[in-house]
């Protein structure tokens, strides 16, 4: 009975643990790497259609990114999930595939016109997603789900986004079972709407998140208030308050705090003043919070659905899926407020909207979720630069640029410990994941301090025998060199190389055994080896 540790691992993205129990392997998470990547992940030990199953702890790319990779590789095993985390999944790998799509479309495009005619090959598609989907095994929370007689599971809500939750997860081997506690990302408790972390009592081992485990959050005091204050001075000066919101779980925030305000009229002198939704994604996000069991939701949220009250709506709420819709947004001079994705504006409309709004001193910025280093929401929130290119064109930053405090998905510290704190009996080891270098070995040794625990901050390929607790291998972090990040079409290049290079091995090995054979075949094939190095001989 093992633990491998591949991603997530000294780093907050590309989640991804491997699991062996009694000769069959499971995946806990199976995430895509996101930003800034720093240590090199192992690949999987065993080939993808070898694995029985996986289980998701929630929806977020960085967790489900890499599914339909594993499916287009062979995987067909069950994928056990929340059902809010299926419904949200499906969405968000569709919206993934299209963006791998475009992507390839475009790489193609662009190596055309350099006369590179190879084919550009998406990373996954739709048809991909589907597989995906198919393996999906939707559970209820609280309900214990057996995967066989070795494997049996309970997914307990996480409070992180909907559906998000921790797995509670029993192994039995020769006769013993061991208990291991994931944590999965845990929320920050004062998120609104979704239903709060649910503690865990009992485990062998943990392995526990550590994104926010070096920091506190700041508290606010109010956050409807605060943003009824930036709305009001920007409407109040005619400019728009442009949100650059992710589409899945803060925009839905985002709503909720809106329609709060505006029902206790903190806004004055601006009517119903209207507040766009501009990114599909986030429609489609929205309607499947509204159609979600009443159990996901916290207490104040499930009071408004009971009264007959839908907590994302409200007058002045319009919601722009088409293109065109979009584009009318900026043409119509009435002040408003507008929510559209990416979060960090790397892509999206969110670009679209800033170059209408980013000149303009009338309008503000409000950030309102973290933005990573080298994103324009950064470059923008840390205000060095006076123009940015939006489309080929400068444009002015002369918006005012706002960043409100404690929005975090994440539960901070303190939150953590608490999390923690709930085991009744000290866990043989608590591994700790999902942080920054910095972040998951001083969590590790706070904890170790704290709870007297025996802590790890596994790198990728750390292998543990849960049954006899000890390392099987402990390795060292592997620096990402910079072939990693060379450019997709020097990779190419490079990966074509190494194609010829193998075929050349191949056929050094077709000579080997030829070893013996007539001397008319020998020189036939002599000849034809001679002719093709005298045509690419340069
Ligand atoms: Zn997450
Ligand atoms: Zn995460």
């Amino acid at each position: 009975m093992k633990i491998i540790f591949l991603g997530a691992t000294h780093e907050v993205t590309g989640s991804c643990t491997f699991l062996e129990v009694g000769g069959r392997y499971g995946l806990v998470d199976c995430g895509m790497e996101q930003g800034k990547d720093v240590f090199v992940n192992r690949e999987l030990p065993v080939d993808p259609a070898e694995l029985d199953f996986v289980l998701l702890t929630h929806a977020h790319i960085d967790h489900s990114g890499r599914l339909p990779l594993l499916c287009k590789r062979g995987f067909h095993g069950g994928i056990y999930l929340t059902e809010a985390t299926a419904n949200l999944c499906d969405i968000m790998l569709r919206d993934s595939a299209n963006i791998q799509m475009q992507e390839a479309e475009w790489q193609q495009r662009k190596a055309q016109r350099a006369g590179d005619e190879l084919p550009v090959e998406p990373l996954f598609d739709l048809d991909d997603v589907q597989a995906t989907v198919n393996c999906f095994r939707p559970c209820r929370e609280d309900e214990l789900i057996h995967i066989g007689e070795d494997v049996a599971l309970r997914f307990v809500s996480a409070g992180h986004l909907l559906g998000a939750a921790s797995i509670e997860l029993w192994l039995t081997e020769g006769g013993v079972t061991k208990k291991i506690a994931f944590s999965g990302d845990l929320g920050n408790k004062n998120l609104p709407i979704i239903r709060r972390a649910e503690h865990i009592t009992e485990a062998d081992y943990v392995v526990v998140e550590s994104t926010y485990g070096d920091r506190l959050h700041e508290t606010t005091s109010n956050s409807a208030q605060y943003l009824a204050g930036v709305i009001q001075h920007t409407l109040d000066r005619g400019g728009n308050v442009v949100i650059p919101s992710f589409a899945v779980g803060r925009t839905q925030e985002m709503l909720y705090l809106i329609r709060e305000l505006k029902n206790a009229h903190l806004v004055k002198g601006h009517g119903d003043f209207p507040v766009y939704v501009d990114s599909p994604l986030a429609v489609e996000a929205t309607s499947i919070f509204l159609q979600c069991s009443r159990d996901c939701f916290d207490e104040p949220t499930q009071k408004l659905l009971e009264s007959g009250v839908n907590p994302l709506m409200f007058p002045g709420l319009q919601i722009s899926v088409s293109s065109d819709e979009s584009k009318r947004i900026n043409d119509d001079k009435t002040p408003k407020v507008i929510l559209s994705s990416s979060g960090m504006c790397e892509g999206g409309r969110i670009r679209h909207h800033l170059k209408h709004n980013l000149w303009r001193r009338e309008s503000t910025i409000l950030f309102v979720g973290y933005q990573a280093v080298g994103t324009l929401g950064r470059i923008l929130l840390d205000g060095e630069k006076k123009t940015v290119k939006l489309f080929g064109e400068d444009i002015a930053v002369n918006a005012e640029i706002l960043f409100m405090p404690g929005k975090s998905g994440h539960a901070d510290r303190d939150g953590l410990l608490e999390w923690l704190g709930a085991f009744r009996n000290k866990p043989e080891m608590i591994f700790v994941n999902h942080g920054e270098d910095a972040a998951v070995e001083s969590f590790a040794g706070l904890v170790a301090d704290r709870l007297g625990c025996r802590t790890f901050a596994p790198y990728s390929g750390t292998v543990y025998d849960l049954l006899a607790g000890r390392f099987v291998e402990q390795p060292a972090g592997v620096p990402v060199t910079k072939k990693a990040a060379e450019t997709p079409q020097a990779q190419r290049k490079r990966m074509l190389f190494e194609k010829l290079l193998a075929a050349g091995e191949r056929l050094l090995a077709v000579i080997r055994g030829c070893e013996g054979m007539s001397n008319k075949d020998v020189g036939k094939f002599t000849d034809q080896i001679n002719h093709l190095c005298d045509k690419w001989e340069r």
